[in-house]
């Protein structure tokens, strides 16, 4: 098969306006606010004032087994499934509508190695230029409330410190869309006593700051208000918390973001529109897109597919228990992307010779997806099914070995080509997924989270890491346990956790592949995000601020006198 760059199958696209998008979901010209031709904000009160698409709108998520560092297609299929989702309703002629919401990708990554979010092959949203690049601005208005929060805090301290903020005690910091490891630790506040009070400092991606979990969690603008102020900034020098309510901050920053708050409405190749909307970090966040969002699309909908960042034991677990805890959304299904690849490389095969038939190491890696599959359906109470998301190197017998494995575990299985053919690539998949959503219907609603979120915090994290990841216990560092006995003592421990660790194990550590036993998770560090409403635990080394390689992708960035871009994967 010879299927072009990304870039060329979004250049070559034909774009429809967005009205007509927004009419395809039953939103009229006056109901959205276009920024150009091809994009357009909702404004979600309209929507919530119409009556529903659906009675009985389905949520489903798309998550992954444990990948390989290429990553294994979740964006892409969950893209490629929407647009197949509309083929067979339009076949059927049933008078069905999938929309797909999504997070909306950061700058940063574009120009590291990571390359776009936007999808792949003929799976893609569009206009993938912009959705990658500046977007509706999103991004930067969620980095100017956070910064305006850094702002006021330090001219607080300056004009005369009334609160009486230990400086050394600052946890708030400032944040940038750019991989700039340069501003990962700073001093501000140099110079004359006129300049501010000098302090240690330093500067996370947009993506990781708090602002961005919360504008994901927030309901409507005044519960984003609300959260906001709840931020914990700093501590005084009673060791007592200050918020950013105590600063007055909260109404200013939620001005900032009004406009950011509304969902953006794009296309995918084939028409289907596409809800994409916040982005948080998968790791010291929740990495699903905003509440607003999903809910929009469930509004409009009858089908609503929807992403979480990372294999399911990070993804699916918050999206779970977070984001579904918090917001109280019930999702109705989970579709688990697996690649040849990744199975094999959970499996013990060479980065490097993942290429190459490998049936025994394919058998091998088999365990990492029951084991994401038992998750799902046994402590979230999901129907699975399983997506084989097809690469130019799969074998017949290898992707015959995953059918089987899956029926053994009765758990359906459906071979999914949308990168290389768009939805056409996706019917099988799309009517696996509708007749399982159809006999699931008439269950009872199994859906239920990991843990009781009252719960003591150590006891969150063992329930976690023993039910999710199949360790035997955890590990607390000492930094930790003080800092949980802090939280414990002011009363901050009554929220879901947030588990951040390495993606590429169910383990803390990356090398444990397959469906590792006989291992602990090493809690290193504890954080409150107390106006997102979580409490973050940190396994291993979590970067908040990524760096450039030394061959950054914008050296291949360019655009021409006419604005087209080029170099863009
Ligand atoms: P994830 O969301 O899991 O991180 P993406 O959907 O962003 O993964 O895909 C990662 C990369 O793999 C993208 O560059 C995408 O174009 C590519 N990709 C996805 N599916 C396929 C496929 N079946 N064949 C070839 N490349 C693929
Ligand atoms: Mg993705």
């Amino acid at each position: 098969m010879t299927v072009p760059s990304d870039i060329t199958i979004a250049q070559n696209a034909t774009l429809r306006p967005i009205v007509d998008i927004a009419k395809k979901i039953g939103l009229s010209a006056d109901k959205i606010e276009p920024y150009g031709y091809y994009k357009a904000k909702i404004n979600p009160n309209d929507v919530f004032d119409m009556p529903a698409k659906s009675s009985n709108s389905k949520l489903v998520l798309v998550t992954a087994i444990n990948p390989t560092p290429a990553g294994e297609g979740k964006t892409t299929v969950t893209i490629g499934l929407a647009d197949a989702l509309n083929r067979v309703h339009h076949q059927d002629q049933n008078g069905k509508r999938t929309v797909v919401a999504l997070r909306e990708p950061s700058v940063g990554p574009v120009f590291g190695i990571k390359g776009g979010a936007a999808g792949g092959g003929y799976a893609q949203v569009l206009p993938m230029e912009d959705i990658n690049l500046h977007f509706t601005g999103d991004l930067h208005a969620i980095g100017a409330a956070n910064n305006l929060l850094a702002a006021l805090l330090d001219n607080h301290i300056y004009q005369g410190n009334a609160l009486n903020i230990d400086p050394k005690q600052v946890v708030w910091r400032r944040a940038v869309d750019m991989n700039d490891r340069q501003l990962r630790n700073t001093v501000t506040g140099l110079g004359k006593p006129a300049d501010g009070v000098m302090r240690e400092d330093g500067f996370d991606i947009t993506v990781a700051s708090e602002v961005m979990a919360i504008f994901c969690l927030a309901t409507d603008l005044a519960d984003l208000k609300q959260r906001l102020g709840n931020i914990l900034v700093a501590y005084n020098q009673d060791k007592q918390p200050i918020y950013a309510k105590d600063l007055k901050a909260h109404g200013a920053m939620a001005a900032l973001l009004k406009d950011a708050i509304k969902p953006n409405l794009v296309q995918t190749i084939e028409g289907t529109p596409a809800i994409l909307h916040g982005g948080p970090f998968a790791n010291i966040a929740h990495g699903c897109n905003s509440v607003i969002a999903t809910r929009t699309a469930m509004h409009l909908a009858d089908y609503t597919l929807t992403e979480a960042g990372f294999g399911a034991d990070l993804g699916a677990e918050k999206f779970c228990d977070i984001k579904c805890r918090l917001a109280g959304l019930t999702p109705d299904a989970a579709v688990v992307v697996a690649t040849i690849r990744a199975l094999k490389y959970n499996g013990g095969a060479a980065k490097d010779a993942l290429k190459n038939e490998d049936l025994t190491a394919l058998e091998q890696g088999l365990p990492n997806l029951t084991k994401h599959i038992e998750n799902l359906q046994e402590v979230f109470g999901l129907p699975v099914v399983v997506a084989i998301n097809q690469f130019e190197s799969d074998t017949a017998a290898e992707i015959e070995m995953v059918r089987k494995a899956c029926k053994r575990l009765k758990v359906e299985v459906a071979l999914t080509q949308v990168w290389e053919k768009g939805g056409a690539g996706g019917e099988d998949l799309a009517r696996t997924l509708l007749a399982l959503l159809e006999t699931h219907n008439d269950q009872m609603q199994t859906f239920g989270f990991a843990y009781d979120s009252n719960k003591p915090i150590v006891n969150k994290i063992r329930t976690v890491a023993q039910r999710i990841y199949g360790a035997n216990d955890v590990d607390i560092s000492v930094t930790a346990a003080a800092k949980i006995k802090r939280l414990e003592a002011l009363g901050l421990d009554k929220m879901p956790i947030c588990i951040a660790k390495t993606q590429y194990s169910l383990s803390d550590d990356a090398k444990l592949l397959g469906r590792p036993t006989g291992f602990n998770i090493h809690v290193r560090d504890i954080s409150v995000s107390n106006g997102a409403g979580f409490i973050v635990v940190i396994c291993g080394p979590i970067m908040k601020m990524p760096g450039l390689p030394k061959h950054p992708s914008a050296e291949n960035i360019d655009v021409d006198e006419k604005g087209n871009i080029t170099g863009l994967f």
